[in-house]
């Protein structure tokens, strides 16, 4: 199979890119695995146009509708290798192999998770979240918990004190940070000992301490950090920070001769809103870094 643009991933970056390109008349595919971060969102508050919020799934419905309005193939599967080569990059797959003269890379992140066992269930239900930034306006007025490694987790600590008086930090290890400490206890952030368990209890998180006491929670974020799915194109050589984002430039070219980084995977604020301009961006360059193929004349217009 050959295309113009293979667009890897169909999360909101990669089905965004798409949606520009095919509506600039290119050859566009997607190929996706189906486990975009957007599908965990239970109602996002932040997309501009919905003043009552839209779950993440219906998000990726509706945009999933609209690629194949513009009847862009939309492929499931997962691209395991990239080769570059002769102006193309070929991407390997359960399958057979797709070439194209540009591809963009929307592989996104994968939270690291707590020791929650049904963590999926909690996240539905609003009393674990990922994104201050997304839904912290949600949680005021709350009592809210921050885990991870002190080091981490205090700038989400302080975030969240813009909007409750009950923030918590509970770290992961024996981690001193003096530093940290001081300016968590400044701004009346608490710290718990170190995190031993973790569970759901009637519509709240209960964590248990290394000193064997418990407490509630009405809201939890981790801050644990994320494994970034950038691996397909690290192998080709793409700038990355030494936790895996890939470094783009201000077209999102990422270092690679026709690859371009778009979305979560990239070193920005993991958004769909920054998700959509990235898209916007990387699509319009890549159109126009490809030969112009023009209409020919039409009949109908006269
Ligand atoms: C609980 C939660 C709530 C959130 N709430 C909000 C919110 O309210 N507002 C907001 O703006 N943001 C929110 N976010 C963040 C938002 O979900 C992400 O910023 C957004 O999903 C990023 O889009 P993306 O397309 O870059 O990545 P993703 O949505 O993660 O999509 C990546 C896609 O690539 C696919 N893929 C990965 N590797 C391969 C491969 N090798 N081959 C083929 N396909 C592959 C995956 O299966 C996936 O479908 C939230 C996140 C979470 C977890």
């Amino acid at each position: 199979m050959r295309t113009e643009v293979l667009v890897i991933g169909g999360g909101p970056a990669g089905l965004m890119a798409a949606i520009y390109l095919a509506r600039f008349r290119r050859r566009v595919a997607i190929v996706d695995s189906g486990a975009s971060r957007a599908a965990l969102i239970p109602r996002s508050h932040n997309l501009p146009g919905f003043p009552n919020g839209l779950p993440g799934s219906e998000l990726l419905a509706r945009m999933q509708r609209q690629v194949e309005e513009l009847r862009v193939p939309m492929i499931r599967s997962a691209v395991t290798a990239l080769e570059a080569g002769n102006g193309e990059i070929i991407a390997s797959r359960d399958g057979e192999p797709i070439m194209a003269r540009r591809v963009i890379l929307a592989t996104g992140i994968v939270d690291k998770q707590t020791p929650l066992a049904d963590w999926a269930l909690a996240v539905r239900d609003g009393e674990l979240r990922y994104c201050p930034v997304c839904d912290g306006f949600e949680a005021t007025g709350r009592k809210i918990a921050i885990i991870g490694p002190i080091g981490h987790a205090a700038g989400k600590a302080l975030f969240m004190r813009v909007y409750s008086s009950d923030v918590t930090l509970i770290p992961i290890g024996d981690e001193q940070n003096d530093g940290k400490r001081r300016e968590l206890d400044a701004a009346g952030v608490r710290v718990t000992p170190a995190l031993q368990a973790l569970r759901r209890d009637n519509g709240a998180l209960a964590a248990t301490f290394a000193d064997g006491s418990t407490e509630r929670f009405e809201i939890v974020y981790p801050a644990m950090g994320a494994d970034v799915r950038s691996e397909l194109a690290i192998k080709l050589g793409a700038r990355h920070t030494s936790d895996g984002f890939l470094k783009v430039d201000a077209k999102q070219r990422c270092g690679v001769e026709g690859l371009y980084g778009i979305g979560d995977v990239v070193t920005d604020l993991h958004q769909i809103a920054v998700a959509f301009g990235h898209a916007a961006v990387a699509a319009c360059h890549a159109h126009h870094s490809l030969p112009m193929r023009y209409a020919e004349p039409s009949a109908s217009r006269m």
